[in-house]
């Protein structure tokens, strides 16, 4: 499957040495191939030639010529001289002018005819400056295909040294020098199936196009050569992905789950409300996946607020009935020990034991509950991540909940496998992915998605205001805390200026309680709180002691405190579309109607106002979502860089997104109908996927 050409390192390649090598890996082009799929980053049409008589200043033209005259000319600058040529076609003369590049005395000689491209200027009469050029042929020679100019011709990026010339004339003799039976990764019937074209042609074309392609197409990557090349790449992400997922159904829980009347009895006991129709179907697959021999690898989405949780812990409960412990993972810390009061007041009247197993245990408490764990007599484990990252061992670990994690990339889940338990794993995101990143990050996983709001909710009202309107805004605010009700105001911090945000919130905090909300009590929560104190302020929170709660982003990820009806964002400007509408959805959770102000500087940059303008357009996490995506781009989308999202050379993921799903498609026919241990492709698969999509595997 890998072709030896293509596997060449590209040092040894003619033409290329140390040196250039070098500056190829700088920008991991290593092989023939790494260079094949590094596209050009345009292209321009130089195919049409211009009678030289017809040429106008302001134009880029190609003309084509005899050398009339050739030879440096010396200027006023001292050290700078130009090297000039003189072409002449039927129509006329032309002069071309080419800054330091004395060299050129060797190049260029009388008789030959040339081609030229580039600019024309009016500088003590017409001339073309600085312009590619090609000689045709020297008196007498038979004439060659150019590769610079005469056609439509590739620009690349300049990498050190190496200039767009110097790579397109290294390119165009590679593909020279491609074996006519270049193996190709894509089966046959997937090419066939697709209309794509042969890998070697794919090659040529999307580096060197034919006359009369479309150069709008070709710089929209559009071409059918560009689009079977990214297919390719979509399809062998998507089949790798595909192929462990099944890898992964062959594997079997020690562990069976059965469900009868007195578990779902159990349940109905357990649910403080019924549940919606989305959370029910959503159930359904949870349970069905878990009866199944096989490990269930689910991710469940739902917008903020739809209900998980609830979803999760009813999942748990039908693992713990059937005498398996359950793992509950949550990103920070705040929400771990909101979900272990949650969770043990629902199973307060149950005969499970659940303990909670955060940083902030003193060392002796630890130890008793990792013993706890380790025995089974602790049935149910709250935590952070580091719940599966660090040494805890357990008794029978039959389910593991992942919540709010858009970070739990795919190495975490293999970590999980790689310790040998191989329990059910259900992964909850915090607010809707938009699918194409679904099927990138999550791409081996089964999807569940929550449609729908418990019923009985308001929509949030989302008003943006300049933060010179700041009267206004608090007007808002006391009216909600007049009405009973509570506030959030969030203060971003952002990483590189964390300590002057962090100044700014606690002004911020001061300032309201002393001057604008004096007769409430104002509290203040963020990340660098010690871990008890974080405890007591969110805890005297949700108990509507305090009423106003500032807030550094550390509430985003999942806090429910129902009756806060009102949230403030600061500098709504710096925060990602996605993030904001996690924050808003910290209100709306109880029967008031909710209130969210998006505070931002009254002069804004394009980008911050489309997004702000998304957010007070919509409610609906899913739309926002793909909103997002458009505006900031995949790797944004997540704001974290282990997202899980695979490194892609020639594919988009949102220009792609349709050549995405196609090849989602003919990778899960693939897998189903063709893909066995046999076959060429997964042994490929094998060799290169974790390496060539930049995701590290582990065990
Ligand atoms: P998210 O999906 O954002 O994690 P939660 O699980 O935190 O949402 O649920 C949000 C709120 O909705 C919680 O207060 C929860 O108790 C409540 N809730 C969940 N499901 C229902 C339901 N079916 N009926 C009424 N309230 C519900
Ligand atoms: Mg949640």
């Amino acid at each position: 499957m890998t072709d030896e050409f293509l596997s060449t390192p590209l040092q040894f390649v003619k033409g290329v040495g140390p040196r250039r090598a070098a500056d190829f890996q700088r920008v991991g082009v290593c092989t023939v191939e790494d260079l094949l799929l590094r596209l050009p980053r345009r292209y321009e049409n130089r195919a049409e030639v211009v009678p030289i008589a017809r040429i106008r200043p302001g134009q880029h033209v190609t003309v084509i010529g005899e050398v009339v005259t050739s030879g440096i000319r010396p200027t006023r600058r001292p050290g700078f001289r130009l090297f000039e040529l003189v072409v002449r076609d039927a129509s006329g003369p032309a002069r071309a002018v080419f800054p330091n590049q004395a060299f050129l005395r060797d190049v260029f000689h009388p008789g030959q005819q040339v081609v030229l491209y580039g600019l024309v200027e009016y500088r003590q009469g017409l001339q073309i400056s600085n312009p590619d050029y090609e000689i045709l042929r020297d008196a007498g020679d038979e004439p060659e295909a150019t590769i610079h100019t005469g056609r439509i011709v590739p620009i690349y990026e300049k990498v050190g040294s190496l200039t767009p010339r110097i790579q397109r004339s290294l390119l165009y003799r590679i593909l020279s020098e491609l074996p006519d039976d270049l193996p190709d990764p894509l089966p046959e019937p997937v090419r066939r199936a697709h209309d794509l074209l042969p890998r070697r042609d794919a090659f040529r074309l999307a580096h060197f196009p034919p006359p009369g392609a479309s150069i709008a197409d070709l710089d929209r990557q559009a071409t059918p050569a560009q689009q079977r090349l990214i297919f390719e790449e979509f399809f062998l992400f998507q089949a790798g992905l595909l192929r462990r997922r099944r890898l992964a159904r062959g594997e079997r829980k020690p562990h069976r789950i059965l469900i009868d009347d007195r578990i779902r009895e159990s349940a109905r006991q357990v649910l403080p409300f019924r549940l919606t129709p989305g959370q029910k179907d959503a159930l359904r697959d949870i349970v069905a996946d878990m009866q199944r021999p096989e490990p269930m690898h689910r991710l469940l989405q739902g917008d903020v607020g739809s209900g998980k949780t609830i979803v999760a812990l009813i999942a748990a409960l039908v693992a713990m009935e059937n005498g398996q412990q359950v793992a509950f993972m949550a990103p920070t810390e705040i929400l771990a020990d909101q979900h272990y009061l949650t969770i043990r007041r629902l199973l307060a009247s149950s005969r499970f034991r659940v303990v909670s197993l955060t940083g902030s245990l003193s060392a002796a408490k630890r130890r008793d509950v990792l013993a706890e764990v380790g025995s089974g007599a602790a049935h149910l484990v709250v935590g952070t991540h580091a719940l599966v990252e660090k040494g805890v061992s357990f008794r029978s670990l039959g389910l593991v909940v992942i919540d709010e994690q858009h970070r739990f990339g795919v190495a975490q889940r293999a970590t999980l496998r790689a310790k040998g338990v191989n329990p059910d794993v259900l992964v909850m995101t915090a607010t809707p992915i938009p699918r194409t990143l679904a099927l990138t990050t999550f791409g081996d996983l089964d999807v569940s998605t929550i449609r729908g709001l418990p019923p009985g909710r308001m929509p949030v009202r989302t008003i943006a205001r300049s933060e010179t309107r700041r009267e206004e805004i608090y007007r808002l605010v006391r009216q909600a805390l007049e009405a009973g009700r509570q506030a959030y105001v969030i203060y971003p911090l952002v990483e590189d200026s964390e300590k002057v945000d962090l100044k700014a919130a606690t002004a911020m905090a001061d300032h309201l309680q002393a001057e604008v909300f004096p007769e409430y009590r104002v509290a203040l929560l963020h990340g660098r709180l010690k871990q008890d104190e974080k405890d007591r302020v969110m805890a005297a929170f949700s108990r509507g002691e305090v009423h106003v709660l500032v807030a550094t982003t550390v509430v985003e990820v999942g806090v429910d405190v129902p009756n806060a009806s009102i949230m403030v964002i600061e500098h709504a400007e710096r925060f990602g579309l996605s993030q904001l509408h996690q924050l808003r959805g910290r209100v709306g959770r109880g029967s008031a109607a909710s209130t969210c102000i998006l505070v931002s500087p009254p002069r804004l940059s394009e980008a911050s106002r489309a997004r702000i303008d998304a957010l007070v357009a919509s409610n609906d996490g899913f739309e926002i979502a793909e909103r997002d995506l458009e505006l900031r781009g995949p790797g944004d989308f997540f704001g974290t860089r282990q997202s899980g999202l695979p490194s892609l050379r020639v594919g988009d993921l949102v220009r792609d997104r349709r050549l995405l799903e196609r090849a989602r498609q003919a990778a899960e026919r693939w897998v189903t109908e063709e893909e066995s241990a046999a076959s060429p492709l997964s042994a490929y698969l094998d060799a290169n996927w974790s390496s060539r999509f930049g995701l590290v595997e582990v065990g």
